[in-house]
């Protein structure tokens, strides 16, 4: 049960065409993170490299397109999904005896691969739940670094770029922070073509990810307002179709970037006025502004708004959020849930959770629930099974309402492990 994993994102995932561009020499290679291709009379540079179970489609795609030997592999930034898929592309040069192409990264690429080894089960851990589901279907292992393609081209420090020229073609090379602190975007000027890896997603840029290091939405806009600059006539995104025309590529970049600084600065201007995350948060919530709520470009199928306040405002604040000394070093949640059924019986939060989610306030009801479900270790009380039925049905029903499928998965499958846990209960 992998409902959520591409529900609803067909036209992001790779359910667009594939398509030659610019003067019949540049590909766009749709895959659920794009490949783009640029020929030129000396051989291919290749941006970004297919999901790993996807190699084979992703190289029969571009061998269609054409026979030109690799010369350059240029990593967006070390994600599963931009630097994996390298299989098929090496056996072929292996098999003819052509030289290694060059693989270029930013320096903090490396460090992720080896972030990726130290960090192996941890993550095959949180990507199961942000990618799929933890319901025990045993997927393939995608997104781990077992096998990597070493860089051989590095480029270093923050304001790293790096310029070369193949077969009377230029290629200029930015290292922006964004997603990730190792992202680099290419432009390519006789092209007009700028190649933008994660940092131009064609929906809410993926900052804030619940699951995740720190992302930088303030640097991301201004790669974005780099990218602007160029005045592309194509723009090759990370995922989501390509775009072209001037105009278009202009407004898509500027409305995400727009939406980058908002963030940030309205999360900063609160700070500065000494207010903590609980009050920013409904606050920002209270003033996103309608132009971005309804635009294309910022749907938030993947990360979202609330997600780009929480990253804005751990840019600048550690782990005391609340600013409530109680928090500091806080009781167990079983102790102070049973602390709560001492002042009251169990049935009396469970009707006035009933009583609130009649009342359509999902979020309140779940915080009253919390008071049995937590606070009621034994597993014979009925009380107890009703109350996690009905904890089951408003994460579900809060889960069709999510657009994010990052969201989505975090809520369907907490509400998969309750559904596991009154079933057992009703067995017994
Ligand atoms: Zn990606």
């Amino acid at each position: 049960m992998i409902r959520r994993t591409t529900e609803g994102m067909s036209d992001w995932f790779g359910m667009f065409p594939s398509e030659t561009f610019g003067d019949g020499t540049c590909h766009f290679i749709a895959g659920m993170a794009n490949t783009a291709v640029i020929e030129t009379n000396n051989g291919l540079v290749l941006f970004d490299l297919p999901i790993r179970q996807f190699a084979r489609k992703t190289f029969k795609q571009v061998r269609d397109r054409t026979k030109k030997q690799v010369k350059y592999i240029i990593y967006s930034h070390g994600h599963f999904d931009h630097a994996f898929g390298f299989a098929p592309f090496i056996e072929e040069i292996k098999k003819k005896g052509l030289n290694m192409p060059e693989i270029i990264a930013h320096e903090n690429c490396i460090r992720r691969f080896e972030k990726y080894q130290m960090l192996r089960e941890y993550h095959n851990w949180i990507n199961k739940m942000q990618f799929a589901s933890v319901k025990g279907r045993r997927q393939e292992n995608l997104v781990s670094a077992q096998e990597i393609l070493e860089p051989t081209i590095i480029l270093k420090g923050n304001d790293a770029t790096y310029n070369f020229e193949l077969g009377g073609t230029h290629f200029e090379i930015y290292h922006d922070k964004g997603e990730t602190d190792d992202s680099i975007w290419l432009w390519v000027p006789e092209k007009k073509t700028i190649c933008a890896g994660d940092l131009f997603v064609s929906s809410f840029p993926n900052v804030g990810n619940p699951y995740k290091v720190q992302r930088y939405p303030r640097d991301w806009a201004i790669a974005m307002d780099k990218m602007i600059e160029k005045d592309a006539m194509y723009l090759a995104p990370g995922h989501g179709p390509l775009i072209k025309g001037k105009e278009k590529v202009r407004d898509a970049l500027s409305i995400t970037s727009e939406a980058m600084h908002f963030v940030h600065d309205e999360v900063v201007k609160r700070l500065n006025e000494g207010k903590w995350f609980e009050q920013i948060f409904h606050e920002m919530m209270e003033i996103y502004p309608e132009k971005f709520k309804n635009h294309k470009m910022l749907r938030p199928m993947y990360g979202c708004y609330q997600f780009a306040i929480h990253a804005a405002h751990r840019l600048y604040h550690g782990w005391y959020n609340s600013g409530n000394p109680t928090d500091l070093y806080p009781s167990k949640s079983e102790d102070i849930a049973k602390e709560f059924l001492k002042v009251n019986s169990e049935e009396t939060y469970l009707n006035h959770a009933r009583n609130l989610y009649k009342h359509g306030k999902l979020q309140l009801a779940l915080h009253l629930l919390d008071i049995i479900v937590i606070g009621r270790t034994d597993s014979n009380s009925r009380v107890l099974l009703e109350a996690l039925k009905l904890k089951y049905e408003i994460l579900r029903k809060k889960s069709t309402q999510e657009t994010s499928h990052i969201a989505a998965n975090i809520i369907d499958n907490a509400a998969y492990q309750i559904k596991l846990k009154f079933k057992g209960m009703e067995e017994k």
